[in-house]
């Protein structure tokens, strides 16, 4: 039985995660022959469920699974809904979603009135619905509405002490989003009695990766070379995103940092509204380095900002990727959707708090330390990315030796940005199919990839493709999660915010 999801589309925000997380999937198209049946888990759009609605219905009463959202489980299952605007939740203790922590929505969401459902987490309002054989997981909000959010706010970061960082970050977490999405397909799987298969993150013998991320803006040659000089003797690869505004820098300094990748920041350190000032700021950019012999690659916007516009720019000037947490933090990569496709610019998210937050929240350098160590040991734990970055005008070049020492200790891949998006674009091109027959599983794959099998009790293991694994002979292991002790109250307005928002304008009208 070849083991596959089934996505009706059109449903951007669903194919966005559903490809970052690396699983078996297929999209089905509404004019399209399609049978229901061949798919172990369906996740409809409204369109669909308005006019075939009946073909739902039979694939449940056969132990169909189905995730809907809000736009479709009032026709599916015929029940009302009562609306409520949400900010944030943090999770019920206890439930599935708790090691999330605070996650924010700010979106409409709409909880379905029934007395029948089963609660999954009373705060978050995801219900599941039990048929006789079949199950149907009842999201209160929109994947695609959440995903495809442009908007950016201040948001203020954990740490353990009171005075905490912020930075303008996506109004949404997506990145959470995405994990409860994944824990609920997981869970899925269990009735199944089958493992979750996904494309492994990373190459190879890699568990995570390190990347550190370099913006210029306009610093001296000496700050440049003192940090280039620190990341070469701690072996760290690096991108730098520089600014062209002084010619010198590029000739004399940025070009002699040969070991490391050379991208994009700015000439101007602004990012524009119009099409057409975001296209000749950065072209001038571009053409500068052209003159030194350098094309490049990557492209991260000032102030991390990002709007359509400047997606389209970055398309039409042949960027492969670009880095803005404006439009998302702390995730994994993926491909912007803009109007009604997806960019073929990769955005690569970064943890968006740099040493000059940290400085403005009146941390001191052990402080500073303390706080990448943590942000490193999370996303170890959950193997995501950790993608850091820095100002060299910020010096504190004793908090990243301190820092440097720590990865080189944890021995992870440190690619510079575009070895990563090289990688994460194979990845996303592979396609895989798995089969579980007799007990047997397998995955077939025609590229060099690792799968990583998912059971929701047992923990999880990684495998090669193209081998049979009998399912009772798998060892699989957990894995200790670790969660930041987030509270409500980071969300709540503090007096901070306005001063910081304030100082944002006066740096941008400087520029
Ligand atoms: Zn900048």
């Amino acid at each position: 039985m070849q083991i596959k999801i089934g996505l009706c589309i059109p449903n951007p925000g669903w194919e966005l995660v559903l490809s970052q997380e690396g699983l078996c999937f297929e999209t089905i198209e509404k004019d399209s022959e399609f049978n229901l049946e061949e798919f172990v888990l369906v996740i409809p759009n409204r369109e669909f469920v308005e006019s075939n609605r009946y073909l739902f219905i039979k694939y449940l009463a056969k132990n169909g699974l189905i995730i809907v959202d809000k736009e479709t489980f009032p026709i599916l299952l015929d029940i009302g809904a009562h609306k409520r605007n949400v900010s944030y939740i943090i999770p019920k203790v206890g439930s599935l979603f708790m090691k999330f922590g605070l996650v924010d929505f700010y979106s409409e969401f709409s909880i379905p009135k029934g007395n029948s459902l089963l609660i999954l987490d009373e705060f978050l309002d995801i219900y599941e619905y039990l048929d006789k054989s079949g199950t149907v997981v009842i999201l209160p909000f929109s994947i695609n509405e959440l995903i495809l959010n442009k908007s950016s706010v201040r948001k203020r970061f954990y740490a353990e002490r009171k005075e905490l960082p912020s930075e303008v970050v996506s109004k949404v977490s997506k990145g959470k989003i995405r994990e409860i999405i994944f824990q609920i397909i997981l869970q899925n799987f269990l009735k199944l009695k089958i493992p979750l298969a996904q494309k492994w993150y990373y190459p190879s013998g890699s568990e995570s990766v390190f990347i550190f991320r370099v913006d210029t803006d306009f610093c001296s040659a000496e700050d440049a070379k003192n940090l280039y000089a620190l990341c070469i003797k701690y072996n760290i690869n690096a991108t730098w995103f520089v600014d062209t505004k002084d010619q010198r820098m590029l000739p004399e300094i940025y070009k002699s940092f040969t070991q490391h990748e050379l991208a994009i920041h700015c000439e101007n350190h602004k990012v524009y509204k119009s099409y057409k000032e975001n296209y000749d700021n950065i072209l001038c950019a571009k053409n500068k380095l052209m003159k030194y012999g350098v094309t490049a690659k990557g492209f991260a916007a000032p102030f991390g900002e990002w709007n359509n516009n400047l997606g389209k720019v970055l398309e039409d000037l042949d960027f492969e990727y670009s880095s803005e947490f404006g439009l998302d933090y702390d995730d994994l990569p993926f491909y912007p959707f803009v109007e009604d496709h997806f960019t073929s610019v990769m955005q690569i998210p970064i943890h968006p708090i740099s040493v000059g937050r940290l400085r403005r929240a009146h941390f001191n350098d052990v402080e500073m330390v303390n706080y990448y160590k943590a942000i490193i040991d999370y996303d170890l734990s959950q193997n995501m990315p950790v993608i850091l970055y820095h100002h060299p005008h910020h010096r504190r070049l004793n908090v990243w030796e301190e820092v440097f020492s720590y990865i080189q200790t944890k021995k992870v891949w440190n690619p510079t940005m575009h070895e990563f998006f090289k990688w994460w674009k194979r990845r996303n091109n592979n396609s895989f199919s798995y089969d579980f027959s007799d007990e047997n599983i397998k995955v077939i794959s025609n590229g060099d990839m690792d799968f990583r099998l998912l059971d929701f009790q047992k923990g999880s293991t990684i495998v090669n493709s193209n081998v049979s694994h009998k399912l009772d002979e798998i060892s699989f292991t957990k894995k200790e999660y670790l969660r930041f002790n987030e509270k409500k109250s980071m969300r709540r307005y503090h007096w901070r915010d306005s001063l910081n928002n304030y100082e944002q304008k006066k740096a941008k009208k400087k520029q």
